[in-house]
């Protein structure tokens, strides 16, 4: 995401933070350099323009605060400005009071609509809604097909009428939500491959006849300069309420991201980063503004674990590991939660420096699955002694799973390694009974 971006903002970093002093030509240095990092992610000239001579005029204003070095004095106020650019608030779905609450989506074709209307629609299911997917891109078939494939994956019904005309089928999918008690309706339009009056009428035309709540625009990241025309086309005709910015999981330079608010006045409310159900992610300006700086994700890191915890966590889970009782099964557990977090990379990427970290060798993800195989091919007994294991066993289970004996004790090696680990940290059952604190 963005990171070619990234990148270069902290090389530009790194070079002043080399520096003791800064003179007013180390600053134009670096503003001419964030300059050029902008305008090659493909942010919008006019935006880079404003930018720049916003973020030189206070750094050269001396606006310093006496904690900071002044290279951090820098970064904070580029830091500060990017925010502003994203958006400073945060701008959070908010439906409305009617039921059925109504949501569409605009986008040309291709944007990734479709796609945005399941994950939405999962996420709002999440929520505890009970929506409604309704099918209006009438000129592609395949589109409502895939609407109902993406549907079905999610469990969430969809509605894709029989006729040709999209506004009927918008107003038919009003009424087949209340005849089916959901609570919001997501109405996928149709796009073009470039903007132009008929699809502007059709979703003028459908947005009169369903009065939605939210539009939605979904905007491709890698559209590149040309989404800020794309953008200022729908503001004009449709107008929408927000973006739904997707792929940004691509290599793209991403500079639309960053241009969107500035141009339209619209913010960014979710960004999309995979083909996935559960990867559209509410948009923060200020994590994604460190994200981009390399400071990390740690406050979204933090609540995703917060809330792996409380979904997973069980009382007699913790008890077994505050005894240091560990078993395969603890194993077993933590992998799900891990993979729940988003797997191992997302939470390195997560970290501060972590993209860095991740760039410089893969994670193997597929490690953890395996390890999951290895377990479930012992008896309850070994899981919970892996002690018993001797030679023979070992080579069985190899061969159940599929791997070699020496995957096999690694596992057991690993395994026995975090065990005494845990208890040097932990105390013992018998130290809690004691009330006595561990070493
Ligand atoms: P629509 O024409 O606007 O409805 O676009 P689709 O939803 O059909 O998406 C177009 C293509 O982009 C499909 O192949 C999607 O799988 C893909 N796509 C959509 N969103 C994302 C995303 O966030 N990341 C990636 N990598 N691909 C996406």
């Amino acid at each position: 995401m963005l990171e070619n971006l990234s990148e270069r903002l902290q090389g530009i970093f790194s070079g002043l933070r080399g520096k003791g002093r800064l003179t007013e030509d180390d600053i134009n240095d670096a503003m001419r350099e964030i300059r050029m990092a902008l305008l090659e992610a493909d942010v919008n000239f006019k935006v880079v323009k404003t930018f720049v001579a916003r973020t030189k005029e206070r750094c050269l204003d001396a606006e310093v605060l006496d904690s900071l070095t002044p290279a951090q004095n820098v970064i904070k106020i580029v830091l500060d400005e990017l925010t502003e650019l994203l958006g400073r608030t945060d701008s959070k779905l908010v439906l409305g009071s009617r039921i059925p609450n109504v949501i569409m989506l605009v986008g040309l074709q291709g944007s990734g609509k479709t796609t945005a209307a399941a994950k939405l629609a999962y996420r709002l299911k999440q929520e505890n809604h009970n929506p409604l997917l309704v099918a209006c891109d009438v000129y592609r078939p395949a589109a409502a097909d895939q609407l109902q494939t993406l549907g079905g994956e999610i469990g969430v019904r969809v509605y894709r009428g029989d006729g040709q005309d999209p506004v009927r089928i918008a107003q038919e999918g009003i009424q087949d939500a209340i005849d089916n008690l959901r609570d919001v309706v997501i109405v996928d339009t149709a796009g073009r491959l470039h903007v132009d009056d008929e699809m502007m009428e059709e979703a003028e035309a459908i947005k009169r006849a369903v009065k939605p709540d939210q539009i939605l625009m979904v905007v491709d990241a890698m559209t590149g300069q040309d989404v800020v025309n794309v953008a200022s086309a729908f503001a004009e005709r449709v107008d929408f309420d927000g973006v739904i910015m997707s792929k940004m999981d691509g290599d793209a330079r991403g500079g639309g991201a960053l241009s969107i608010k500035q141009v339209t006045g619209k913010p960014i409310k979710f960004i999309s980063s995979g083909e996935k159900p559960d990867s559209l992610e509410e948009f923060h300006p200020d994590r994604m503004a460190k994200r981009i700086l390399g400071m990390g994700d740690v406050v979204s890191l933090i609540e995703s674990a917060v809330k792996v915890q409380q979904e997973e966590v069980e009382q007699e889970q913790a008890e077994r590991m505050m005894r240091a009782n560990l078993t395969l099964n603890d194993f077993i557990d933590m992998n799900r939660q891990i993979r729940k977090m988003g797997g191992v990379s997302k939470l390195i990427a997560a970290l501060p420096g972590g993209d860095k970290a991740l760039g410089s060798g893969q994670v193997d993800e597929g490690a953890l699955d395996h390890m999951e195989v290895i377990i479930n091919s012992m008896t309850k007994a070994e899981r919970e002694k892996p002690d018993l294991l001797n030679g023979s066993r070992r080579a069985r289970i190899a061969a159940g799973a599929g791997v070699s004996v020496s995957d096999v004790n690694q596992l057991i090696k690993k395994f026995n390694e975090t065990k005494k680990m845990m208890k040097k940290f932990m105390p013992s059952a018998e130290e809690l009974a004691g009330g006595k604190k561990g070493k």
